[in-house]
């Protein structure tokens, strides 16, 4: 099979052709239709994400239709279209038994410490990690797989904090910001969606997606933000940036008791001090998602409530798609077709 592998910091990755991967007993190897590229592996691809193992399939976001499946299979058959959850645990951990594989300390991620799914074809070591499509486009599905699933996981945990009638803020209107917005108005009470970002291109897409109000990041942003919510400020920021300046305008932007959920991996950070802070707050950061809020982030998504923004590309273009994406210069998400 074609895959795009990594070889290391600032070098091209090369298509090659591989062996096709066997599925392992319990597992399957699942044909990739989408495999959405993410500003993660621009840290992978540039050297801050170090690799326990190179060449890398890289490609954490995958969906596709079922190949082969191995040994003591049942539940999954070839032909069945599914998207990849991609937070795969041990299994075993007290973590991964509670549900919360994405907090396992194993880190065993396609594309990160296995390969992923930039490749006409990806093996996944467990069935479990194999979530129905149902009648979803998997091109579209793939980037709900992380996109999606990561703002789905950090809204979740931040609207207990959003009392009814109160606002939301999302952090950049990129690959994750335009299906948080969507996601913020799917669930929940129905809070205010105030969208921040530096370019006003972005934030009229925010409008156009339901966001209430479009705030354009720096400046004085925080006390625009406050001017929206008479005064109160938001009672929940969800940072898809994570720079110095998006923290500060979160704190700046916050309401007592509200909730400051970390995504963004900028690598910024905030001074935790009791003056600078309004009193109470929460800070915290969410990491990925868990497979049963992948099935209900699909479920919203097949209800038509959630849909992505795709672009598709053939796996040869990914450079190209790296280097846009490095350059701001996508509008959603690209997602790459190996099999197209
Ligand atoms: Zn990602
Ligand atoms: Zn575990």
């Amino acid at each position: 099979m074609r895959a795009a592998r990594f070889y290391g910091p600032g070098e091209a990755l090369r298509i090659e052709e591989v062996d096709d991967p066997e599925p392992s007993a319990g597992g399957a190897v699942v044909r990739v239709r989408g495999a959405g590229v993410c500003h993660s592996d621009l840290h992978i691809t540039q050297g801050e994400v170090p690799l326990p193992r190179i060449p890398r399939v890289l490609g954490h976001e995958n969906a596709g239709i079922v190949e082969s499946v191995g040994s003591g299979v049942s539940d999954v058959a070839p032909g069945d279209a599914v998207a990849v959850f991609g937070a795969w645990g041990c299994g075993s951990c007290a973590l991964c038994r509670a549900g919360d594989e994405n907090l396992c300390n194993m880190l065993g991620w396609p594309g990160i410490g296995v390969d992923g799914g930039w490749a006409e074809l990806i093996s996944v070591p467990d069935v479990r990690h194999l979530i129905p499509l149902g009648d979803l486009d998997p091109v579209e599905a793939a980037p709900l797989t992380d996109a999606g699933l990561t703002p789905y996981r950090a809204i979740r945990r931040a609207l207990p904090y959003v009392p009814p009638g109160g606002a939301i803020s999302v952090v950049g209107v990129g690959g994750l910001g335009h299906l948080a917005i969507q996601i913020a108005r799917a669930i929940g009470s129905a809070p205010r969606v105030i969208a921040v970002d530096v370019a006003k291109d972005k934030l009229e897409a925010a409008l156009a997606l339901g966001a209430d109000e479009a705030v354009e990041a720096g400046g004085d942003a925080a006390d625009r933000i406050r001017d929206l919510t008479g005064g109160e400020g938001v009672h929940a920021v969800i940072d898809l940036v994570g720079s110095d300046a998006s923290l500060a305008t979160a704190a700046a932007s916050l309401a007592q008791r509200g909730i400051v959920v970390l995504v963004g991996i900028a690598g910024g950070s905030l001074p935790f001090k009791f003056a600078g802070l309004p009193p109470e707050c929460l800070l915290t950061t969410s990491a990925w998602g868990t497979r049963s809020e992948l099935e209900a982030l699909l479920g919203l998504a097949a209800r038509g409530l959630v849909r992505a923004r795709v672009e598709r590309q053939p796996l040869e273009a990914v450079n190209d798609v790296l280097a846009r994406l490095l350059g701001g210069g996508v509008d959603g998400r690209v997602v790459l077709t190996p099999n197209a």
